[in-house]
This record gives C-alpha cells, sequence and structure tokens, in this order.
C-alpha cells in the first residue's frame, strides 16, 4: 500500500484542533470509474470531499488534512451531534455501490481501511461506538458503505462496535415475527444506539440498521433477530 497526495479544495477554511475530531465514517464512491470519483472529490465545482480516499489497489490517497473539514457527510445526526462533518474524518472507499454493481472490498482495500483506522483511532482516541457507516448518520439519504463492508471484521480491532451473539442464536431468530410492543422498543433501542429520532420511513431505517448490523439479510422488516441485536447493542452503547 502506498500514500499519495491528490488535495481536494473543497474544505472549511478554518482550521480544527484535534479534540474536535471524535467519529470516523466510511463510505464508499459510489461510482462506475475510480479516476471518475478521485476528480469529482477534488473537484471545486462540485462541493464534496474526504480526508481519505482508499483505491482498488489499497493505495491511499490523502485529499483534505485531518485538522480541516472536508465535505463528506451532509446533512447527519448521531446521539446528540448533528452535521458531523465539523466533528469527523471521512474515509471513502473505491467502490461503484448500489446503484451500479455492487462489489465486495479487495482485500488491499480492507487491509488498508485497518491500518489506516487503527492509526486515525490511536491518535485522536476516537470511541469505538463512534466509528460509523454514512447509513448509520444519514440512513434516509443514504446506503454506504453498505452490507458488504466488513464491520464484525472490523469489531475485533476495536473499529466500530458489534454485538455479541452466537450465530445459533441469531439464525434461531431470523425471520420470526415480533408483535407491536417490540416494534416500540426496537426503536427505542435504535435511538439509545445513535439512530436519529426523526424517523421518516420506518422500513429504510430498519434497513440501514441491517446494512450495519445483519448483513445477511437486508429486507427492511423487523424481526426477533433484529430485536435481539438492536437490544444486545443498546445495552453495549449506552
Ligand atoms: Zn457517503
Amino acid at each position: 500500500m502506498k500514500k499519495v497526495f491528490n488535495y481536494s479544495p473543497n474544505f472549511d477554511l478554518n482550521k480544527r484542533i484535534s479534540k474536535q475530531i471524535k467519529f470516523l465514517i466510511f463510505h464508499y464512491t459510489g461510482m462506475r470509474k475510480e479516476t471518475d470519483a478521485i476528480n469529482k472529490l477534488t473537484n471545486i465545482r462540485y462541493e464534496v470531499s474526504t480526508h481519505y480516499l482508499i483505491k482498488k489497489n489499497g493505495d491511499i490517497v490523502v485529499m483534505v488534512p485531518d485538522l480541516y473539514v472536508a465535505w463528506h457527510a451532509g446533512k447527519s445526526s448521531w446521539k446528540s451531534f448533528k452535521s458531523l462533518n465539523k466533528n469527523s474524518i471521512g474515509i471513502e472507499i473505491s467502490n461503484p455501490g448500489h446503484e451500479h454493481d455492487y462489489i465486495n472490498f479487495s482485500k488491499k482495500q480492507i487491509k488498508s481501511i485497518l491500518y489506516l483506522s487503527k492509526s486515525l483511532i490511536k491518535k485522536y482516541k476516537i470511541k469505538s461506538g463512534n466509528v460509523l457507516g454514512h447509513s448509520d448518520i444519514a440512513p434516509f439519504r443514504k446506503k454506504d458503505p453498505g452490507e458488504k463492508f466488513p464491520w464484525r471484521y472490523m469489531a475485533k480491532f476495536g473499529i466500530g462496535k458489534w454485538h455479541s451473539l452466537s450465530n445459533k442464536i441469531l439464525k434461531e431468530n431470523r425471520l420470526k415475527i415480533i408483535n407491536i410492543n417490540e416494534e416500540k422498543n426496537f426503536f427505542i433501542n435504535l435511538f439509545n444506539i445513535g439512530y436519529s429520532k426523526k424517523v421518516f420511513n420506518k422500513k429504510t431505517l430498519v434497513k440501514a440498521f441491517q446494512r450495519r448490523f445483519r448483513q445477511e439479510l437486508i429486507n427492511g422488516k423487523i424481526d426477533q433477530e433484529c430485536l435481539l441485536i438492536s437490544q444486545n447493542l443498546a445495552k453495549k452503547l449506552s
């Protein structure tokens, strides 16, 4: 893996202090061609950027220095935080995304994500619960990095939270129906984990939760498995 520099003009001019960096946010680029994504993120006309971009070959492109606010999150929220750009570092991962041909992240990309995340988490003392996907903080607008992002594997290294339920328990509860009270509890758990309390569309929020924490089946329906996972995480994160 190489580190290369390709600076973007799209960032806030005011420099921040390192204490303001509390979140790490993962994205996919969502474009067919990697070079198009790099061009867009470094073009002043598009008004978008990221701190880092991970290429398919694992190379890390530095676009905005950590202490400047890059424009990657947009309208977003997590717990009491709003508009997360000012408090976060953005990492874009090259992948065509759901709108094109959503593909597995490459081994080289995963290796670079691990290396980069570990060093940023250590440097800025980012809590594991504050390592998130774009769809976590903007569930009604975004699907990235999506259900192919290896969250379970990353959590082994303190990169993002994961539940502690066994595969047996998970499978036994998949597709088992829930009642109205359990549905209410599910959403309360989601708010306690950090998801937005403004629910514009229940099914979309359930899908965002599944892309992150129940990647085997993204159907937008709350079942006993989703409920158990949400309970387990709500206890851990609060
Ligand atoms: Zn994104």
